[in-house]
């Protein structure tokens, strides 16, 4: 139910932690962290953004680029399995979502037919895995299969992918849920609402329905669903200091 990812120069753990706590009013039943700190790390637990925190108390979470979730089921009963962040088959990609994928049950059968193994009993995992399948088969780049299984899909999201294989790389997309983008300097936010970012940076994009916003090397693009490139418009957020 909420949503927070930074990639920067700062250690992201503790931005997304800060900012899953802001956002802790929106209600959840589980907390997830996916790092990239040289190999695709995910930490996820039934519960508190606390009690998160304090299970991970003696792990080494550096990396300055990251996603964190806090869930509300609606696919697959709050446990730490179906938590997020889920990974794709290949354990390259890692989603985090919010919404509900709503014809996720006959993408899920088409790709168990084709050998796909699913951990969770989520619609999100569904989908990370999709993506993952299009980018093979259209020997693609991330996005565009991002871009492509997006297509396919009926339902309502706000995602953010990260990617072990692209490192500095964040992609997210909404339809029907909301994503905000802080943009800094030299470092992004992505979250749900504008708390967990104001403290950061003044200056945000609200991602509207069908689009992908795109982070890479500390550039942002944004596209819609059909491709067209989107110039942002930059909101100036007041600032109660
Ligand atoms: N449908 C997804 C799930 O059940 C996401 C729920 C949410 O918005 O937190 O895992």
């Amino acid at each position: 139910c909420g949503i927070v990812a930074y990639t920067g120069q700062k250690d992201a753990y503790p931005i997304i932690i800060k900012g899953l706590k802001r956002l802790e009013y929106r209600g959840y039943d589980s907390t997830g962290v996916a790092l990239l700190n040289g190999g695709l790390n995910v930490y996820k637990k039934k519960g508190k953004v606390s009690e998160l925190e304090s299970h991970l108390q003696h792990e080494h979470l550096s990396g300055n680029i990251g996603i964190g979730h806090t869930r509300w089921a609606t696919h697959g009963e709050p446990n730490d399995v179906n938590a997020h962040p889920h990974y794709s088959a290949s354990k390259n990609l890692a989603i985090i979502h919010n919404g509900i994928i709503e014809n996720y049950s006959v993408i899920k059968q088409d790709l168990i037919n084709k050998g796909h193994i699913f951990l969770s009993e989520t619609d999100s995992e569904v989908l990370i895995h999709f993506i993952e399948d299009i980018q093979k088969k259209a020997q693609c780049s991330l996005e565009e299969a991002v871009r492509l299984a997006l297509q396919e899909v009926v339902g309502a999201y706000a995602i953010v992918i990260m990617s072990r294989d692209s490192p500095r790389k964040l992609i997210a997309a909404r339809k029907g849920s909301p994503l905000v983008i802080g943009v800094g300097k030299d470092e992004y936010f992505l979250a749900s609402d504008a708390t967990p970012i104001i403290e950061y940076t003044n200056e945000v994009i609200y991602l509207d329905d069908h689009q992908i916003a795109v982070i890479s090397d500390n550039q942002l693009d944004i596209k819609n669903l059909e491709d067209i490139h989107i110039i942002p418009y930059v909101h100036k957020l007041e600032l109660e200091l």
